[in-house]
């Protein structure tokens, strides 16, 4: 990943009423040292992250993705992100960011152990070439999560639905998907719900309904799904929220897995099993995504 910027934020409280933010942000060099060797977000994956897809310099459901920030924050104990400030520094990150894709993260740390304070950042980046993902699509295997669906109510510690930084599960499963010949994974709860990618939202298409797993199933609500899912509503397709079983995705006319930065991913087999790709309306989706979206 090339870094283009880097800016360190000084967390100001949620009901701090300044209107100016430069005096909160140190820009540093994204390719030095930065953190402190006693950073929890190192030492123990504690904290949460947001990735921002940039398109043109247009950074996109910049809304949205604070929404989820702040929802992390609350489900980790964190304190609560002054959305002002962070939008801020997102609008600070996009003006450093080239021409064509690019990808903003957030990072909300629960700071040095007995530090005064979070420690925040957030960085620029140019993009991954995702052209071969979109167009070509992608092989999954369905993967155990290693939790029944009613894990998230039962065990709320498991920050189910919060953007941990703690991705080696996500990671871990990744590779093992393509251990098995394949380049990406399907999550499903040990009673056989369907569940996300490693990294992204499962969507599939019966016919004119566009279907993914609730929210609630112990997955994080992606800003994509969401994005895609009033789009398509404005379309005229039906979508709908709700439990999907493999045998939804195995015999689906279509389905994809969508994130924030690789967009809309056609799922080509499940388990080497070749489903449907829909290319032309794959295609009307990425352009839809790739469009300047609030
Ligand atoms: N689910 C998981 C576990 C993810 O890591 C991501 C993206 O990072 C998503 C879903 C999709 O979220 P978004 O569309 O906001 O990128």
């Amino acid at each position: 990943m090339t870094w283009r910027y880097a800016l360190v934020i000084d967390p100001v409280d949620a009901d701090d009423d300044r209107t100016t933010w430069d005096d909160t942000f140190t820009v540093i060099d994204p390719s030095a040292p930065a953190l402190s060797v006693g950073e929890l977000s190192t030492q123990r994956g504690d904290g949460i992250f947001e990735s921002i897809g940039v398109v043109d310099g247009h950074a996109q459901e910049v809304g949205p993705h604070l929404e989820r920030l702040a929802h992390s924050a609350r489900l980790c104990d964190l304190p609560a992100p002054h959305l002002a400030q962070w939008r801020a520094a997102i609008a600070e990150a996009a003006a450093h960011c080239p021409a064509g894709e690019a990808v903003i993260k957030l990072i909300l740390s629960r700071g040095v152990e007995h530090g005064p304070a979070p420690t925040a950042w957030v960085t620029a980046a140019v993009a991954a070439d995702n052209s071969a993902p979109r167009e070509r699509g992608i092989r999954v295997v369905v993967l155990d999560r290693g939790f029944d669906s009613g894990a998230p109510d039962r065990a709320p510690w498991l920050l189910l639905g919060a953007k941990t930084l703690s991705y080696a599960v996500n990671m871990a499963a990744i590779r093992e998907a393509r251990r098995r010949g394949a380049d990406d994974a399907v999550f499903v709860s040990s009673d056989g719900i369907l569940l996300e990618g490693p990294t992204s939202s499962l969507i599939v298409r019966h016919g004119s309904r566009f279907s993914t797993p609730a929210p609630g199933a112990g997955i994080l609500h992606g800003t994509t799904q969401l994005s895609l899912f009033a789009d398509l509503e404005r379309r005229g397709f039906e979508t709908a929220y709700g439990d999907l079983r493999l045998g939804d995705l195995t015999g689906a006319d279509a389905a994809w897995l969508v994130s924030s930065v690789r967009l809309a991913a056609p799922i080509t087999t499940v388990d080497q099993t070749p489903i449907p790709v829909d290319a032309a309306l794959t295609a009307s989706i990425n352009e839809y995504l790739l469009s300047p979206r609030d």
